[in-house]
């Protein structure tokens, strides 16, 4: 994150402070020196060919996007990765901070908005790099209070107007990084604007050894030194803080007038920046990480043997944004969603809190996000699909948009029966989730201590621990169910004796392009079924 914009003054108050950062020649930084992100690097290497190859897009009728919003906490890569970008594509970079925008005189920020675009236009193909975006792209009238944001707003409507007054096939593209993307003004998110999104997130254990090796090539070591074992030391650390631990390692060492750095000095370095990170927060102690590990392996456990459970990808303790650890779930396309899905997909995501209290006797604020998944989701059944006895085939939600404002649809007395209905599920959703967790208590311990070492557990992991999960996956079995004959259709045959009577899914045609994988985390809730309507205000 560059923040030491060029000269100012007065005069030049409407000049954009946005840098040429290839007024020596070109960018050197390619993609060699980013470590790890390999999924961000491969979505972000498409924008390289765009660059590269115009025309090969064009030429096909095809638009180039023109921006992609890079999200992930600070110091994660972002300014890196979209420098790589212009390095690979060997364009010009420009770069600002959206806090310059909005600095210090009113109207400023619109005009610089302006100019940045302009001189932009000019070096085109260029890519445009605005760092912090949150600081102009805040959702605009949230905060009625005073003209305080007026500023703010104009600089940011400047910006939409820039992005849509230039034609897609222009060759500026606009990569902005932000930490927070739920704050931003959805404006910002539309078509023809930042329509894409790259996740970028903390260094899981083998990125982290990457990392390490990425800038130790810059220093002068020994052979004591074990860069798996600095990466174990280092959890929670992201690409910067570790970029700092080698630079303070070589300046201890030489403080000491060694002639290479050892691995003392890294200890040491490692050290003083847990020191400063601590302050900072978000650094996991042991038995924070052993927590999160039970909660993270009792949603694996769950979902594994569920039948409709969406099949785990990928499960980790890496602190990620403000959760602590995170899985990936295939979501299965259903066009339909029967009601044992959504009870499943409930008692899964029930399964950290669960596992919290059975193995660890206590729970904590770490399952929050899954609560309110789960509350949203059991008010839907009751109020919206109809899904409850009690109270049968109601639906009090309006597609007509309206809202219903302060007064609920319905009587005092039905609040209390929905409210009723809703704990009920969600009680009885927990004390499965329990049950399954008490049945397979060695495997989860199991797979809770992998994840403590290992940090991050995939499919492969789960299976070995608990054997191939009986049923195949709704997406193998469309595709299985065009190739069989119909009329011999392959039942399962080990079926759990807890699951809830099998549905014939309703078959659909295309629904086997379920690869985007969701994040349980707390940025990102997992998405609910098509059909789920907004949950209006209560
Ligand atoms: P962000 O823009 O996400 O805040 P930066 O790109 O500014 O983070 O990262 C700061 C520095 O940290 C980089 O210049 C680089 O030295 C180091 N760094 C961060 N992520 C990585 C990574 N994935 N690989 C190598 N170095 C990294």
């Amino acid at each position: 994150s560059n923040k030491d914009g060029g000269g100012g003054g007065v005069f030049s108050v409407g000049k954009s402070k946005a840098k040429i950062f290839d007024k020596d020649g070109p960018i050197q930084v390619t993609f060699k020196d980013v470590a790890g992100l390999s999924e961000a690097k491969t979505e972000i290497e498409e924008i390289v060919e765009f660059l590269k190859n115009p025309q090969r897009y064009t030429d096909l009728g095809g638009k180039i996007p023109k921006g992609a919003l890079l999200v992930g906490p600070p110091g994660t890569g972002k300014t890196l990765l979209a420098k790589a970008v212009a390095g690979e594509a060997n364009v010009p970079f420009f770069s600002m901070s959206g806090s310059d925008f909005v600095e210090m005189f009113v109207g400023v920020g619109a005009s610089r908005v302006r100019d940045l675009f302009r001189q932009a236009k000019e070096k085109a193909p260029c890519i445009v790099f605005i760092d912090e975006i949150d600081a102009v792209g805040r959702a605009r009238g949230r905060n009625p209070n005073m003209g305080a944001n007026d500023e703010r707003e104009n600089t940011l409507n400047q910006l939409l107007t820039e992005m849509d007054g230039f034609g897609s096939n222009s060759g500026v593209i606009i990569l902005a990084a932000t930490n927070r993307a739920d704050i931003l003004d959805k404006a910002l998110m539309r078509a023809g604007r930042f329509d894409r999104q790259i996740y970028v997130d903390l260094p899981d254990l083998n990125d982290r050894v990457a990392i390490f090796n990425v800038h130790l090539r810059k220093i002068k070591t020994d052979d004591s030194l074990d860069v798996e074992l600095l990466a174990r030391q280092t959890p929670g650390f992201s690409g910067a803080d570790i970029a700092n631990v080698c630079n303070e390692a070589a300046l201890i060492a030489a403080r000491h007038n060694k002639h290479c750095v050892q691995k003392q000095d890294f200890n040491d370095a490692v050290d003083r920046i847990i020191g400063g990170l601590e302050k900072r927060s978000k650094i996991t102690t042991d038995e924070e990480k052993h927590a999160i590990a039970i909660h993270e392996a009792g949603h694996a456990t769950i979902s594994w043997h569920l039948r409709y459970a969406s099949p785990l990808i990928k499960v980790t303790i890496v602190p990620r944004g403000k959760a602590l650890g995170a899985a990936w779930y295939l979501p299965e396309e259903r066009q339909i969603t029967p009601s044992e899905a959504l009870l499943d997909e409930m008692c899964s995501t029930l399964g950290g809190r669960a596992a919290e209290e059975l193995f660890l006797g206590r729970i904590s604020t770490g399952a929050a996000n899954d609560l309110e998944r789960v509350t949203k989701l059991a008010y839907a059944m009751v109020a919206y699909y109809g899904m409850s006895d009690k109270l049968p085939n109601l639906c009090y939600y309006d597609s007509s948009g309206q809202d219903y404002g302060f007064s609920k649809p319905y009587s005092e007395e039905r609040a209390k029966n929905i409210d009723a209905e809703v704990s009920r599920i969600i009680n009885e959703q927990y004390e499965r989730a329990k049950e399954i967790l008490r049945q397979h208590a060695s495997g989860h311990a199991e797979l809770a201590n992998v994840l403590i070492t290992r940090e991050v557990i995939y499919t492969e992991d789960v299976e070995h621990i608990f054997g191939k999960r009986p049923w195949v996956s709704r997406t193998d079995e469309i595709f299985a169910s065009r190739q069989i004959a119909e009329g011999d259709k392959a039942e399962p045959e080990d079926v759990k004796h807890d699951e809830p009577a099998a549905v014939e899914p309703d078959k659909q045609p295309d629904a086997d392009n379920a690869d985007q994988a969701s994040d349980s985390g707390e940025n990102d809730n997992k998405p609910l079924p098509p059909t789920m309507p907004p949950v209006p205000k209560k």
